[in-house]
């Protein structure tokens, strides 16, 4: 009798063996005839410890029990919070035998609702995650009396529920030992009549990126207009999640009506680029709603996608005959999404292209699925930076210090980081070696040095940081692509560039030099994309606003008689100077960052009159320009 049912419920296993892609099928298959439920009581089983992608654990539960979902008319929601990381080290296997288990469990003992599979991040440490995992159904629930029993092996909550549902008593109690042995407990709360969730608490070791199924580039998503439309709050909140992720812009609506009032409403000003839409709605479902749309003329242009459950769209009902552009079948895996938004919004993206291939967005193929981490405090510098790297495709995140970049990198991944050396909070150099520190063997993001010091002996400063590269500020597009396309082509590892210094001249040299380089500003005009503003009167126009506040900055300083400030305020002034080809200033810049850096202010005052002298030549010069 044991026997048979410890066979039956080996089947029950079994079946999440055959969907687990991170092991070797065979091998699992092979070790499952000695499977031994007894040493599982005896907590002698082995647990593995791999790299692997919570992510894909959670899609391949929520995959498995799609169409059992589909046949009870339950809602199925598999969702992990954003900010947990999903590249871990543990055993993948056990945890997704746990995991069918108690959303097995939650199904079956369910008739109306919904059942929520949910990750959440608890704390983060340096190299792990503590995590909670909550498996909540809407079911039958568990009077009190029951509930303490029902890990014991063998036990079901009442004997009517064995004759009605079936089952081995056994999952439960197997699900406890597994996941005591990875070092939790599991929970349960419920109420008769009202539902169930069973809880449990997981610290895992942060894995290495390489095991996540996919790295999102999502170049093509960034600013792309999302309405959300479906009645339930839990999907819509997921669904929510996943499209900010990938920078898209997202509103949601309930039903079909409010749906349509939010596309009417923004057809004229924002209209939204794609909508996705729920099947099961009540009043009028996602099919109804997408006839609405198409027969509306304001709305031709929308996207619509389709989240219908298996065997929704039978017969001839093709997306196609629909008015659909997609449909996707759910418990929706974000990667599916993923590439289903970028088929469908690609299609538009590739046409666009078609058309203006003469002009340079031809070139913005060279960046398309690259993912630039620039850091970087000055505006000026972050502006010509995010041009010069979105006019070749590349998507680019700004932040201002090392800190907000420490943490824009456990959020997300990057191909490559370019880093300013000089910045409040936290420096170019304590950030890289934060960044190699938590890398360890297991990644190399390249970074490249942002550094304003025409001084030999700076880029090896840089290299000996842990930077691959080095930049001399102002940046030109040139050296930039050159360098971009020398580390993402060759991987984690290239060759840092030889020596190229110096951009700014020797100071005494200052007096031949223009007061406007236009070579500099000149060489933004490739960046230029027809129809859109241009480009240079607006980094003239931001060099401009910036000013009295940065010379404001200056003045104090002396005023203060504060050395190091006057050297960091004069510092991001010759930065933005640099960049608007304003050398004399950018000179006078220097020559005062140097006296701030020295610590001795003598002929300050002299100095900064030239400055405020060059800097009004260099800002007519400019303020003609426009
Ligand atoms: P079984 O194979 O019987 O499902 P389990 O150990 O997985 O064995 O579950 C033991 C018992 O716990 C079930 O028979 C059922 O009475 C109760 N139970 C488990 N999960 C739930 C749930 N989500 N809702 C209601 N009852 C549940």
């Amino acid at each position: 009798m044991v026997v048979a049912i410890v066979a039956q419920e080996l089947q029950k296993w079994h079946h999440c063996i055959l969907w687990s892609s991170h092991l070797d099928a065979t091998k699992k298959l092979h070790g499952l005839s000695s499977y031994d439920f007894s040493k599982i009581e005896a907590g002698r089983m082995d647990l593995e410890t791999t790299d692997f992608d919570l992510r894909q654990v959670v899609e391949n539960v929520g995959a498995l029990f799609a169409e059992r979902t589909y046949q009870k008319g339950l809602e199925l929601i598999a969702a992990i919070a954003p900010d947990v990381p999903t590249a871990l080290r543990g055993d993948p296997f056990r945890l997704g035998q746990v995991l069918t288990n108690l959303v097995g469990n939650a199904i079956k003992f369910t008739e109306r609702g919904e059942v929520a599979l949910n990750v959440r991040l608890l704390a983060r440490e340096n190299d792990s995650a503590t995590l909670q995992i909550l498996v909540k159904d809407t079911g039958i629930g568990i009077a009190p009396e029951h509930q303490a029993r029902l890990f014991k092996p063998f036990s079901q909550a009442d004997t009517s529920t064995t004759r009605k549902y079936g089952g081995t008593g056994l999952g439960l109690a197997i699900s406890k030992r597994l996941v005591e042995m990875m070092g939790g407990q599991i929970e349960i709360a419920s109420r008769v009549g009202v539902g169930s969730a069973f809880s449990f608490t997981l610290q895992f070791a942060l894995g290495s990126p390489d095991a996540l199924t996919q790295t999102i580039a999502a170049a093509s998503l960034r600013g792309v207009r999302v309405l959300i439309v479906d009645d339930n709050a839990t999907n819509r909140t997921v669904l929510h999640h996943q499209v900010i992720a990938w920078g898209m812009l997202p509103q949601s609506a309930s039903n079909a009506v409010a749906a349509l009032e939010k596309l009417r409403a923004a057809a004229a000003s924002e209209p939204f680029d794609v909508a996705l839409l729920d099947m099961e709605m009540p009043d009028l479902d996602g099919v109804g709603l997408a006839r609405a749309v198409r027969a509306d003329p304001a709305l031709g242009a929308i996207k619509l996608i389709l989240l219908t459950s298996v065997g929704r769209l039978g017969g001839d009902q093709t997306a196609q005959k629909l008015g659909l552009d997609a449909a996707l079948v759910k418990p929706v895996r974000q990667s599916e999404l993923y590439d289903c938004l970028i088929t469908v919004l690609g299609v538009a993206m590739a046409e666009g292209d078609a058309a203006s291939a003469a002009s340079p967005r031809a070139t913005k193929e060279e960046g398309k699925g690259v993912r630039v981490l620039l850091v970087e405090d000055n505006v000026v510098n972050q502006q010509v930076a995010v041009y010069m790297l979105e006019a070749r495709g590349y998507r680019v995140d700004v932040m201002a210090n090392g800190r907000e970049a420490l943490d824009a990198l456990e959020r997300a991944t990057y191909d490559l980081v370019l880093m300013d050396c000089q910045m409040p909070v936290m420096d170019g150099f304590e950030t890289t070696a934060h960044i190699r520190q938590r890398e360890g063997a297991a990644r190399h993001t390249p970074i490249i040095a942002l550094t304003a010091h025409a001084l030999r002996g700076e880029r090896d400063k840089c290299i000996a940081a842990g930077m691959d590269d080095y930049l001399a500020k102002p940046i030109t597009p040139d050296a930039l692509y050159a360098t971009l396309r020398r580390w993402i082509r060759s991987g984690a590892r290239g060759e840092p560039a030889p020596e190229n210094i110096p951009p700014l001249a020797p100071p005494d040299a200052s007096e031949e030099e223009p007061i406007l380089d236009p070579k500099v500003l000149a060489s933004f005009r490739q960046l230029q994309e027809p129809g859109e503003p241009d480009i240079i009167a607006q980094l003239i126009a931001l060099f401009l606003s910036e000013l009295p506040t940065k010379v404001a900055a200056l003045r104090h300083a002396i005023e203060q008689n504060d050395a190091s400030r006057l050297a960091k305020a004069a510092h991001t002034l010759k930065g933005s100077s640099a960049n608007m080809g304003a050398r004399r200033a950018a000179h006078a810049c220097l020559e005062l960052e140097q006296l701030g850096k020295a610590g001795d202010l003598t002929g300050v005052g002299d100095l900064f009159a030239r400055l405020e002298q060059e800097l009004a030549r260099a800002q007519q010069a400019l303020e003609q320009m426009r």
